[in-house]
């Protein structure tokens, strides 16, 4: 994998709608084609004679009810169409009209959650509070509630310089979520849910978030992640972490097969793997690099791959340069943790010298120093021949 094709920026899905048109969601869904006569008018006065389609059953950003009523208004030629052309016509013209920005997203998100979790039924409900003796290893727990890098370090082992691994999750935790995760997609597949996929590289995987974990993903955050990078990464705002984003992944030949070179939309993040039998799929890290240098290229000590072991935890930075090479054979699902710092974000943005934890940054910085110090050198040797002669 070289470097040279540029390093992605994996983000965070976004609900659908937007403005309409363009695959906003990631999910692989196309943007709507309208046929030629749609030029996008609904009517001055409704048709009260016509007899409006139920659009009950679909998974919509906007009220079925919504739909019925805007039939009514549709150009004649429009009213008897098959539903799904009424669907794409009404949406165009209710997205032009939805105002853009942060409240209507997060707004559409809400909406899109609180469908799942009123239509969804949990396989496991001991899943969804965090029961902290039956999810992680013994080891894991006592380290944790140490609460000293002493005795952090002695369960963990750091293969490349901000890149950790510990043993982590119960092999019957692992059993459980991925039991949990099948018969989600199981019922989104049952039910047509138009689904939002994890972030804009995976087409496959699913948001806990969205299905009911994330009180237990802010548990899993606060209480065991938050003092690992306090200590570990207190730089990137470490200590402050205070929102998550929570998904699974699955890779396989009938899957995402592998992912290209990115770094995650976190300050923090938490990788593990939860089973089941599979072969390839390593993770290979390429060094820490900030905006302006995410693109240059890895020094030889920067190298890393990494082979997942089912229950065994990896922690990097978000900025930590990474991708995965192709599931072979058998399947691997991941789960994923992004941790990020509002105030660290908040901050970031009057930062102005050069950030201690990007890999270039450091090395240009000790390049100066070198410099500066081979010609304060050379200077002292000229004025020493100067002396002497
Ligand atoms: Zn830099």
């Amino acid at each position: 994998m070289s470097v040279d094709g540029g390093v992605d920026r994996r983000q965070e899905a976004q609900p659908p709608g937007g403005g309409g048109g363009g695959n906003v969601n990631g999910n692989g869904v196309a943007p709507p084609i309208f046929p030629a006569y749609a030029t996008h008018r609904l009517r001055l006065n409704p048709n009260t004679e016509h007899r409006p389609d139920s659009y009950e059953d679909l998974q919509l950003e906007f009220s079925p009810l919504l739909f019925s009523s805007l039939e009514r208004y549709l150009p004649p030629n429009l009213l008897n169409v098959p539903r799904d052309a009424k669907v794409q016509y009404m949406r165009e013209i209710l997205l032009r009209y939805s105002p853009e920005g942060e409240r209507t997203r997060v707004q559409r998100h809400r909406e899109y959650r609180q469908k799942i979790i009123s239509n969804y039924q949990p396989l496991h409900r001991e899943l969804y509070s965090m029961q902290a003796a039956n999810f992680f290893v013994p080891s894991f727990l006592k380290a944790i509630n140490d609460n000293a890098e002493e005795s952090f370090r002695s369960i963990m082992s750091e293969p490349s310089p901000g890149v950790f691994t510990f043993e982590m999750l119960q092999p019957r935790f692992c059993e459980m979520l991925l039991a949990e995760v099948e018969n989600f997609e199981k019922w989104v597949h049952e039910t047509k849910f138009r689904i939002m996929r994890p972030n804009t590289m995976n087409k496959y995987g699913a948001v806990l978030d969205d299905f009911g974990l994330e009180t237990m993903l802010d548990k899993l955050m606060e209480d065991f992640i938050r003092p690992l990078s306090r200590v570990f990464y207190p730089e990137v705002g470490g200590s402050t972490l205070d929102t998550h984003h929570g998904f699974v992944v699955e890779y396989g030949m009938d899957r995402d097969v592998d992912l290209g070179f990115h770094v995650d939309d976190s300050e923090v993040t938490l990788n593990v793997c939860l089973g089941k039998h599979f072969s390839g799929g390593e993770l290979f890290f390429r060094g820490v690099r900030c905006d302006k240098h995410v693109n240059t290229e890895t020094q030889s000590e920067e190298i890393l791959d990494y082979t997942h072991i089912p229950g065994r935890a990896v922690i990097h930075r978000g900025r930590h340069r990474h991708g995965a090479r192709a599931t072979t054979s058998g399947h691997r699902i991941n789960l994923l943790l992004w941790c990020r710092s509002s105030v660290f974000r908040e901050l970031k943005k009057y930062q102005k010298d050069f950030p201690n934890w990007c890999g270039e940054c450091q090395r240009e910085k000790k390049e100066r120093q070198r410099q500066s110090i081979a010609s304060t050198k050379l200077e002292l040797l000229k004025r020493e021949g100067e002396a002497a002669s």
